[in-house]
């Protein structure tokens, strides 16, 4: 850092995404889809790059009129972000202050920690149950602005609807914002507690399950005055988050629902078929929701599996944390990929 970087991020930490790497290699470790965007969603980005000489639309009328008709809400129920990272890092800098702590859990999405510090907020972590399951009762004692990824991230467990709700209802006064950035790989989206609830605000993206991790695509759900408070931050620093390629894009990848659905089954099969090779070879697999896997093996270390999984040209996630450093996450590729990773994983043992 230079001499003039300012006190106030002394210290700061940024988020470490995972490698993106240019060479040849069986990519598994940044929980991308494996296959390309809807052939609509490209059709319609390819026309909107004729308009690159004016601004975004601000509001992203078409985006949320498709989103209404797809998800069945009102176009003032929703707002679109560049990336669902924009949207969390917002709801950490809404509703986290000197007072109002962030409450996450221990093992989970690691950039809620960077956002915190980013915002200089202070947070506690909750301590996961000790088969990786979410303490409920301890999210709903702790006060505070609640920040869970459903299904987790890292564990790809599930915390079912019911549970969420009883976080949701345990503190009126205070802001739950559930991650849902693997939703659609699990079942109940906690977007049907709307109705009831005022401080809920349900985060979601378009780089899983849709396929447009490049394009850059979040939405935030939640009732309208939530998101006011939402737009206000993004009016005060980039009303144009969402450019016009990536607003086509999103438009096209909500109404494509056959190419998304079929997409959609084809990863929860193939990680049916990566969860029951893993248990043949000896590995213990935590029941995943999402499309990736946390596994180990009772022989080898995670960081050591990682490491040789890489020399043979294929890449996963090694997290050096106390409570996973003995896993692998393995993001759900296509049968192809994980075929080869089973054969691989079969020679190294
Ligand atoms: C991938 C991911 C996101 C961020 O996705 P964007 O690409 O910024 O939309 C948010 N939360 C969790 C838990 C994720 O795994």
């Amino acid at each position: 850092m230079s001499k003039y970087f300012s006190e106030k991020f002394s210290g700061i930490a940024p988020y470490v995404p995972g490698e993106q790497p240019k060479n040849k290699l069986i990519k598994l470790n940044t929980n991308e889809s494996p296959f390309p965007p809807s052939p609509l969603a490209m059709r319609l980005a390819r026309q909107a790059v004729g308009n690159l000489q004016l601004y975004s639309d601000p509001n992203n009328t078409s985006l949320k009129a498709a989103a209404a008709e797809v998800w069945g809400i009102e176009p003032n129920q929703i707002l679109f972000t560049n990336g669902s990272d924009e949207g969390l890092n917002f709801a950490v800098a809404a509703y986290c202050d000197s007072k109002t702590k962030a409450v996450f859990a221990d093992v989970t999405y690691g950039f809620y920690p960077v956002f915190c510090n980013y915002n200089r907020v202070p947070y506690v972590e909750i301590p996961l149950k000790e088969d990786f399951t979410i303490d409920v009762d301890a999210f709903c004692k702790e006060e505070g602005t609640v920040l869970l990824a459903n299904p987790n991230a890292q564990t790809g467990v599930y915390l079912p609807l019911a549970e969420v709700e009883k976080i949701v209802a345990s503190n009126p006064n205070r802001v739950v914002v559930i991650d849902e950035a693997y939703i659609d790989f699990a079942e109940e989206s906690a977007v049907k507690l709307l109705p009831k609830y005022e401080n809920l605000l349900v985060v979601g993206t378009f780089s899983k399950s849709r396929s447009l991790a490049g394009a850059r695509l979040g939405y935030v759900i939640g009732a309208p005055a939530l998101l006011a408070d939402i737009n206000a931050l993004i009016f005060c620093t980039n009303p144009f988050n969402v450019n016009p390629m990536t607003e086509a894009a999103g438009v096209g990848a909500l109404l494509d629902t056959t190419y998304f659905q079929g997409n959609c089954e084809k990863i929860k099969e193939n990680r049916a078929y990566l969860t029951r090779e893993l248990e043949r070879l000896g590995f213990t697999t935590l029941p995943s929701a999402a499309n990736f896997v946390l596994t180990r093996h009772p022989e080898i270390e995670g960081a050591k599996l990682y490491a040789q999984l890489k020399e043979k040209g294929i890449l996963v996630r090694h997290f050096a944390m106390p409570r996973i450093s003995a896993y692998i996450r393995i993001t759900i590729g296509s049968k192809e990929e994980l075929t080869t990773l089973v054969e691989e994983l079969e020679k190294l043992l």
